[in-house]
């Protein structure tokens, strides 16, 4: 049982690692991969560069159990699709079950992915949501993909992939942008993200 959390971690915070150890708990998954993009698709190439980033992800998590980075995508040519990370996960790791973890402003976001109705054959899908949250806004094609593979929490590990489950988490109101930011205005960003990954920013002068 494989947890696989995307992004562009520039940088990592407790946004990113808080609701990661959750859904971790919550399904009882014995690994959660962090694999930074190295080229992300939608958007523009990320400030710190791709060993930055990979350090510090890697000081982030190196004491949690179950937490592991993955390189693959930062090691691949060319734009980072998450679906040809879920398809090299999937030939080496046969049928183990699959989880790839999505908040939910990634999750509106789907239907712009290369070949997104691929991922759930792929793997399950889990999104973190706030608790209270309803469905019933979502666009067509989500709407739809919720309806059909939405199942209860226990049905998940019984297959390897092709289901979807909603997760709540603890809402913490942090992104990478807003904490560059900060930077950029001079605030200090302490508090926002693992005090490792705090030094290693003031140290090397990221994101001024
Ligand atoms: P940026 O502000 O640069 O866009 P970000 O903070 O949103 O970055 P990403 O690396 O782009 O972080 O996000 C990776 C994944 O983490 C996505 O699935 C995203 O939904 C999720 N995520 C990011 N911030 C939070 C948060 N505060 N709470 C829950 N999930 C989050």
């Amino acid at each position: 049982m494989i947890g696989i959390f995307g992004g562009t971690f520039d940088p990592v915070h407790f946004g990113h690692l808080r609701p990661a150890l959750e859904v971790q708990q919550v399904l009882g998954l014995n690994e959660v991969r962090f694999i930074p993009a190295g080229q992300p698709p939608h958007r523009e190439m990320p400030y710190a560069t791709s060993p930055q980033r990979l350090s510090m992800l890697r000081a982030a998590i190196e004491d949690q159990p179950g937490f592991v980075v993955d390189e693959r995508e930062i090691r691949r040519e060319g734009p980072s699709y998450m679906v040809d990370t879920l398809a090299s996960l999937r030939a080496e790791v046969g049928q183990v079950s699959l989880y790839l973890i999505l908040g939910y402003d990634a999750f509106l976001g789907l239907p712009d992915w290369h070949q997104w109705s691929r991922l759930i054959e792929l793997s399950h899908l889990v999104i973190t949501h706030r608790p209270g949250w309803n469905h019933d806004d979502l666009a067509e094609a989500l709407h739809s993909l919720v309806k059909q593979h939405e199942m209860a929490f226990e049905q998940l590990s019984e297959q390897a992939a092709g289901g979807l489950v909603f997760v709540p988490v603890t809402q913490l109101d942090i992104s990478a942008t807003s904490i560059r930011e900060k930077i950029r205005a001079g605030q200090d960003i302490r508090y926002l993200l693992p005090d490792p990954v705090y030094e290693m920013i003031k140290m090397q002068k990221l994101y001024r």
